[in-house]
């Protein structure tokens, strides 16, 4: 983001202003913690803020501050139109197309508001006004620490937004180990500590309140897990049924996917979910090195993402989806042995 532009958006926010935020579909700790940390500091400007996100999310999100004033499209359609279209400026954060937000998108399409994307997905649409957007950031949380700082505003970072902003540098980085963790990531992860932010506290709020129906499913994935040693692949399923027989709750396969990828001399897994009220099977998929998934999804399975961590799709079922998958595989054998 130029200074010319930093200095317009300063001018925008000097006066009050209604102000929506939206993350995409499904959202997860990034999501939930840029929509949020940015929330609190615009609200400090007496902005009239709202955060509107596509659809509801795991309850190990649902301690985050601010967290019960989040409108819910699904469920809360008509006040979140009426928001939307009483916007002056819609800041879209953590994703890179309108499709991502599922049924906000013709909405958000329509809306002659300002829209300010601050987002690190790779392959930005131009729907923007203004637009921050970053492949190398670990998060959109670190994002918006750097847009608040570029906008001189750090001294109003408080122990609320510290919170929100490290929940998802955290959630993105899988726990500072990713390569996308810089030593600037350490910088921000640590001002924030130093501004408030109970690191200890959050970790535990988000990876240490699991139900026993979530670790009994993950014993089901593990021992559905199959492993492609040629190939330098592995992938687990996951079927309506097994995840009706533990009770699943959203978030609750959150993760499971690298387990996969943990196996020595694996750098690509995959997991495949079947979700029959949606009627699709959800990909997640995960790389290590330059195999891109980002790239792998976007050809075969209807998503996109990251170079090491992407989503897709299927309308195929189950069986028919994982057989596709197996059948792409060999098309890669070079590029995962020498990726
Ligand atoms: P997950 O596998 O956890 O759902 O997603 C991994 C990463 O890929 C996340 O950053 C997520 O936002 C992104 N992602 C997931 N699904 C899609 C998709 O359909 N399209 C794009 N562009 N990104 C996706
Ligand atoms: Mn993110």
């Amino acid at each position: 983001m130029n200074k010319d532009d930093i200095a317009q958006i300063k001018q925008l926010l000097y006066t009050p202003k209604n102000i929506i935020i939206v993350p995409h579909k499904n959202p997860d700790g990034d999501a939930i913690g840029s929509t949020l940390g940015l929330y609190h500091y615009l609200k400090k400007y007496g902005h009239n803020a709202q955060v509107i996100t596509p659809n509801d999310y795991p309850g190990f999100l649902k301690w985050t501050p601010g967290e019960e004033t989040i409108l819910k499209y699904d469920s809360q359609t008509k006040a979140c139109n009426q928001a939307i279209a009483e916007a002056d400026i819609i800041f879209t954060l953590d994703f890179n197309a309108f499709h991502r937000t599922g049924a906000m998108e013709p909405g958000l399409e329509a809306s002659k508001a300002i829209k300010i994307l601050i987002d690190h997905h790779q392959e930005p649409d131009d729907y923007p006004t203004y637009m921050y957007s970053d492949v190398n950031m670990s998060s959109t949380c670190e994002m918006i620490y750097h847009f608040i700082d570029m906008l001189g505003d750090t001294s109003e970072i408080d122990e609320t937004i510290s919170t929100c902003l490290y929940l998802g540098i955290m959630t993105d980085s899988g726990s500072f180990r990713f390569p996308s963790t810089t030593s600037t990531t350490h910088r921000v992860v640590a001002t924030l500590i130093d501004k408030g932010a109970k690191n200890s506290e959050i970790h535990n709020q988000v990876f240490d309140t699991n139900s026993y129906n979530r670790l009994q499913l993950l014993g089901c994935a593990l021992s559905n897990l199959k492993v492609l040693p040629e190939l330098r692949t592995a992938y687990i399923t996951l079927s309506q049924s097994e995840l009706n027989r533990f009770d699943y709750k959203k978030g609750d396969t959150e993760g499971v996917v690298n387990y996969a990828l943990s196996l020595e001399n694996i750098i690509f897994a995959a997991i495949f979910i079947e979700d029959k009220q949606e009627g699709i099977i959800k990909i997640s998929l995960r790389s290590k090195g330059g195999f891109s998934v980002n790239e792998f999804s976007r050809a075969h399975f209807n998503g996109g993402g990251h170079n090491n961590a992407a989503g897709g799709r299927s309308e195929s079922s189950l069986k028919g989806t994982v057989e596709n998958f197996l059948s792409i595989l060999p098309n890669y054998k070079d590029a995962l042995n020498h990726g």
